[in-house]
């Protein structure tokens, strides 16, 4: 087994989530008494937030960077990034390490043509929805179209995770609003969504909408375990 090197922290309400699911993976799979060697590097979210709000990407990629260095200097066989906003870092970490980097947005490609669709919505901090970086992947990667939600929905996306779902809070009213904004990209043609944020399956499941989600802090995870059992 390979040891998965996990970049935690951002937030650690879905670090937590990211250790449970490579260690309930590794159950399932091998059995007994096995667990998944991991190490995991946990940063204070405090200056990341602090950072990618003054767009300061320079600091943020050296803060990335670096955290990758030490997890391979630590013995870790791959790098996983556990948050999709960060993957705008992706350069920079892979620039600076000698061991692979799982990109998130890669694994929920692969997911989302495995189920066959060929159009779906995405939801996650305006980074994410409105910037290029993970858009690109899916539709020159994967050649899947993606959607993402009105301006003010995508406000609104941003500021419950933020005000909200990174320090924890799960509420029924953002939970309604979440429901709303995923049932209008479904009337814009989405077959799936997105949770492209790894803190919104907290919030968001399966049984709250109508169209299938792609729930990225599993897909990577999984996909994570999947690499570290492969010879
Ligand atoms: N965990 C979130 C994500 O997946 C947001 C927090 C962050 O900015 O890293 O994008």
């Amino acid at each position: 087994m390979k040891t998965i090197g996990l970049i935690g922290g951002m937030s650690w309400e879905s670090s937590q989530v990211y250790y449970q699911l490579i260690n309930t993976k590794i159950k399932e799979l091998l059995g007994g008494f096995h667990s998944c060697k991991s190490i995991l590097i946990s940063v204070d979210f405090a200056e990341i937030e602090k950072y990618q709000h003054e767009n300061n990407w320079n600091a943020l990629n050296e803060l990335m960077a670096n955290a990758a260095k030490r997890l391979e200097l630590a013995g870790a066989d791959l790098v996983v990034l556990c948050t999709n906003t960060m993957h705008l870092c992706s350069e920079s970490i892979i620039k600076n390490i000698s061991i692979p980097f799982l990109h998130i947005a890669e694994a929920t490609g692969e997911a989302i043509v495995k189920s066959k669709l060929k159009k779906v919505g995405l939801l996650g901090t305006k980074f994410t929805m409105e910037k290029d970086f993970y858009k690109q992947i899916l539709t020159q990667q994967f050649e899947i179209e993606v959607l993402i939600p009105t301006v003010e929905d995508r406000q609104l996306v941003h500021n419950i995770i933020y005000n909200e779902l990174v320090l924890g809070k799960i509420t029924p009213s953002s939970k309604e609003i979440y429901k709303n904004i995923i049932y209008k990209l479904e009337k814009r043609g989405a077959q799936g969504v997105i949770l492209g944020c790894t803190e919104i399956p907290l919030l968001i499941t399966s049984t709250d909408v109508n169209i299938p989600i792609f729930d990225t802090t599993k897909i990577h995870a999984e996909k994570a375990v999947e690499i570290a059992l492969t010879e």
